[in-house]
């Protein structure tokens, strides 16, 4: 057994992080103010992207988002229901209906033909997973949506490629999270080729004054300048922005070494019959971010839960992405989701389980995995 626990993951801050982040602290500006700015340019540059709004989280971009187009009682924001919480949450503290689609069973994407079937004239939104940092089929996905608005939620997509190019060319939401694989503590962004919902976002997330401290000190906006209408507090610190600037610096680097692990991972699970891990979406070209690194834990010898307990036991730590949101206590209680209305979701809500992965991972920290579920799994 191993000596040390492993975690599922762990963030991937060096020294030059750490220097960063101690600069934004000796420079007597803390908030929001340079770095900030600079951060949201580089991830927008990056994505291929025109504006970055950079926000305390993505729940908060998708409360904002919900805001700005006026979402309310009577519309419909249809979403997969595996997904974190956060998106079905600010949905229905909107007033608004999730109307939850199933994933495909093997890659947990959703299907654009779902999407389309899902569509009715209360649609005011739509919001796809790239999930665990595989590539949704955007294509398809639009031509389903045509004048609905679509949000990516990207929060696992940060070095995710369709096609050639970065996802998330219209409107998506990144997270910076501890887990993600670039973070800035907690944190987020919204991401956009439109100058106006950019503007809005940066209105709505400080106060609805649509600037903060440092404009007004660096960007010659008035200190007068007053509320257009009431907006929220949802700004992202400079010192949480240091640290999200000096990863993104090396994301070629993390993704690539999340990459090699996955890779090695599914190798050595083609022999585990019991170990059913995710597939590649088919038919298009794409980068996978490789944020999770999923496997269904399907056999009549053990449940998924006290799978985790017993690698728990065993000093190696896991994950759960995700329970489904339409059969959480509230979904079910107040809106009256059931058993059966997901199929392949629920399946793999009752299976899934994500191992370790991160880029401090050893090849042998990946083989003691393995070693440790066959030896589970050889005793039952
Ligand atoms: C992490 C995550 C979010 C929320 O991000 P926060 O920055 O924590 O608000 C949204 N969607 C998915 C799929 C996530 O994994």
């Amino acid at each position: 057994m191993r000596k040390e626990f492993l975690p599922f993951t762990r963030p991937a801050v060096n020294e030059d992080d750490i220097a960063a982040v101690t600069a934004v602290l000796r420079s007597g500006w803390i908030t929001n103010g340079p770095v900030g700015a600079e951060f949201e340019s580089a991830v927008a540059a990056f994505t291929g992207n025109r504006f970055g709004v950079a926000l305390s989280s993505a729940t908060a971009g998708m409360h904002l988002f919900l805001k700005i187009l006026g979402i309310g009682p009577g519309d419909e924001v249809i979403t997969p229901s595996m997904t974190w919480v956060s998106i079905a949450n600010m949905i229905a503290l909107a007033g608004a209906k999730p109307v939850f689609v199933d994933v495909d069973r093997e890659t947990l994407l959703v299907r654009p033909e779902a999407i389309a079937a899902a569509i009715t004239e209360r649609t005011k939104l739509i919001v796809p997973v790239h999930f665990a940092g595989a590539a949704l089929d955007l294509d398809p996905i639009y031509e389903a949506a045509g004048e609905i608005p679509v949000l990516e939620d990207a929060a696992h997509a940060l070095g995710t490629f369709y096609k050639g190019r970065h996802i998330g060319a219209k409107n998506a939401l990144y997270s910076f999270h501890a887990i993600k694989n670039v973070t800035c503590g907690e944190g987020g962004m919204f991401v956009t080729s439109d100058e106006k919902l950019a503007d809005a976002v940066r209105r709505w997330k400080f106060h609805g004054i649509g600037m903060d401290a440092f404009d007004r000190q660096n960007r010659g906006r008035s200190p007068q300048a007053e509320v257009l209408s009431p907006g929220f507090k949802y700004n992202l610190t400079d010192m949480q922005a240091a640290l999200g600037l000096s990863q993104l610096k090396r994301i070629a680097e993390l993704n690539g070494r999340r990459r090699q692990l996955a890779l090695r991972y599914r190798e050595r699970f083609a022999e585990v019959p019991e170990i059913r891990v995710l597939a590649d979406p088919a038919g298009y070209d794409f980068v996978h971010a490789w944020h999770l690194f999923v496997v269904r834990v399907d056999t009549p010898k053990i449940t998924r839960d006290e799978f985790m307990a017993e690698l728990k036991k065993r000093n190696i730590g896991t994950g759960l992405h995700f329970r489904c949101a339409h059969l959480q206590k509230y979904y079910r209680e107040v809106m009256g989701f059931r058993p059966g209305m997901l199929p392949d979701t629920e399946y793999n809500s009752d299976r899934i389980c994500s191992l370790p992965l991160f880029p401090g991972m050893t090849e042998e920290d990946v083989d003691d995995v393995v070693a440790t579920v066959k030896e589970l799994l050889a005793g039952r």
